[in-house]
């Protein structure tokens, strides 16, 4: 027997709709790339929404089309995140700090009809523009005024909306529609498109907003510095508006003392980035005698992508703000296990606290976990054991668009998230690896995101990486890289002789090397591939630390 209530579909319309008569006065700041700040609330962004969405139906945008955009957080990249989606078209948020030949690639690939992009990225688009086979309509997102002069045939986007109706009847769509597509950074091999749907954006949308999860809600303004071309800037823009929660975008510049400066004069009390863009953060609140820190109201900041170093975390405690540390995918929304404590943890010292918060976060309901040993026999979630991590649920992909690298889920519906870690009995996660980086020295696992972190903890390392390399005794012994901080210049022995009162004794690295800079995909992560081929040659020392 069915149950007898409506069945109403979950829809990105029905957001911006609730967030425009509930949370009508809410603000949006948006830093634009023209320079002046603009400010709007949820109702007139939703009149513009209405407009874009009229004029995309002009345009002959249909069902199904899909619709690329190569911007930053703006008003105006929002907009398109709730126009595109509501009309039943599928908006393609490129990453513009993938390759040239990535961009081509995806926008190729995801056969984009109509292109929106940044003025500043009028240069990478024009360089492109022969080669994108799809596309029909330019669209920069500015006024005529601000008109890149290299692209052929652009049309200004606040031309496009001027002479169209403020209100828009949307369609309704079956709530399995397609609604966004992200093509994962591919550290290997071309992109692959993960394929969004209405009903996976509002089910992840609601979990942002519980308290167990990053607790979203009215009472928030939200400095959004992850980029709308990052897995949905983490399900933000729907979740606020959802909830009507203000939205601060910074625009282009995400430096230290922009981010700092817009937290500070928008009293964001919420937040959420990468861990490269927090290092700024605090780098400029170092480098700033007698800067006053009083004016920030953060309480929660959301530190995702890459493992959150300890430090940053304790950094944000003096500031009087919660890290929550949170894992996921592209593959999975991307939120799948979120950071928050447990009443028991409540009054534990600090330290200890501080112990649960480098954990990745513990598993939200709507995803489902396992870890595997190399048998794919299902491994215990004691907190002991690691294993090759596999996620399910309503906001998981069943697969890659177009079918690119097959059925990829195990017999029970399980997709292999290539992460290596450890859970325990409370559902928290513990990433010791991505797969291919294992350390695998005599047979056992070094964690090289362990080693990282106990790295960053030494006061002049900026940033540091672990990779493996070959030993004729071990098979493999683990080798660190360090980027010091400015104006310092720590030895090789001072790092070890830290390293060694924190890690077990065969995990200590055999070698240590200085460099100014690590290589970083477009999302901020270490490009260990990179890495591994700039010191393919290097000789480890023998007779070096071993297994005792
Ligand atoms: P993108 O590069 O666009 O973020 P991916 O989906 O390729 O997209 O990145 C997902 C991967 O990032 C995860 O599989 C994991 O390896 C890594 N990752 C994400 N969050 C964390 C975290 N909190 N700690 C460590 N690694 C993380």
């Amino acid at each position: 027997m069915l149950g007898l209530m409506q069945d109403r579909p979950l829809l990105i319309s029905t957001l911006i709709d609730h967030a425009a008569r509930y949370h009508s006065d809410v603000e949006i700041v948006s830093r634009t790339c023209e320079g002046p700040t603009v400010r709007t609330n949820w109702r007139d962004l939703s009149k513009r929404i209405a407009k874009l969405a009229n004029a995309l139906k002009s345009m002959g945008v249909k069902p199904g089309d899909r619709v690329a955009s190569l911007a930053w957080n703006t008003h105006r990249h929002v907009e398109l995140y709730f126009a595109v989606s509501g009309i039943g078209a599928i908006l393609n948020t490129v990453n513009p700090r993938l390759f040239p030949e990535q961009v081509d690639y995806i926008v190729n690939h995801a056969e984009n009809r109509v292109l929106f992009f940044d003025i500043t990225f009028s240069g990478l688009v024009a360089g492109l523009q022969s080669k994108f086979r799809t596309v029909e309509r330019y669209v920069a997102l500015t006024d005529a005024g601000h008109l890149p002069p290299d692209v052929d045939g652009v049309l200004a986007y606040e031309d496009l909306l001027a002479p169209e109706p403020d209100t828009v009847e949307w369609p309704v769509l079956d709530e399995r529609t397609a609604s966004a597509l992200c093509y994962t950074s591919g550290t290997t091999g071309n992109p692959k498109g993960v394929l969004y749907s209405h009903r996976s954006t509002l089910l992840h949308s609601f979990m942002v907003c519980t308290a167990d999860g990053f607790r979203l809600s009215s009472a928030d303004s939200v400095l959004l510095v992850v980029p709308l071309f990052h897995v949905n800037a983490w399900g933000i823009p729907y979740a606020a508006a959802m909830c009507g929660a203000k939205l601060v975008l910074p625009g282009p510049k995400l430096d230290g003392k922009s981010l700092f400066d817009l937290a500070a004069e928008e009293r964001c009390t919420f937040s959420l980035g990468v861990p490269t863009v927090w290092l700024g953060f605090f780098q400029h609140i170092d480098s700033t005698p007698g800067i006053d820190t009083s004016a920030l109201r953060l309480e929660r900041v959301v530190v995702g992508g890459s493992a959150a170093p300890r430090a940053i975390i304790e950094r944000f405690r003096g500031l009087g703000a919660f890290v929550i540390h949170a894992w996921g995918m592209s593959e999975t929304s991307p939120v799948a296990t979120v950071g928050n404590l447990l009443p028991r943890h409540r009054d534990l010292p600090e330290k200890e606290q501080v112990d649960v918060q480098v954990r990745q976060g513990r598993v939200v309901y709507g995803v489902e976990l396992k870890i595997v040993d190399e048998n794919r026999n299902p491994l215990p979630q004691d907190g002991t054991v690691a294993g090759d991590l596999y996620v399910r649920g309503p906001w998981v992909t069943s697969g890659y668009f177009k079918g690119v690298g097959g059925n990829m889920l195990d017999e029970d519906g399980w997709f292999p998230t290539g992460d290596v870690a450890k859970i325990d009995a409370d559902g928290y996660v513990v990433l010791t690896d991505r797969s291919k980086d294992v350390i695998k020295s005599g047979g056992e696992w070094i964690s090289s995101i362990d080693l990282e972190n106990a790295a960053v903890a030494h006061s002049d390392v900026q940033e540091a990486a672990v990779i493996g390399l070959p030993h004729s005794k071990w098979q493999e012994r683990p080798f660190l890289i360090i980027v010091p901080k400015p104006g310092t210049a720590p030895s090789r022995e001072e790092i070890l002789g830290f390293l060694s009162e924190r890690v077990a004794k065969w995990w200590l690295p055999d070698d240590v090397a200085f460099v100014s800079e690590l290589p970083h995909t477009a999302t901020g992560k270490l490009q260990k591939t990179k890495l591994r081929e700039q010191f393919r040659d290097h000789i480890l020392p023998v007779n070096q630390t071993s297994h005792s």
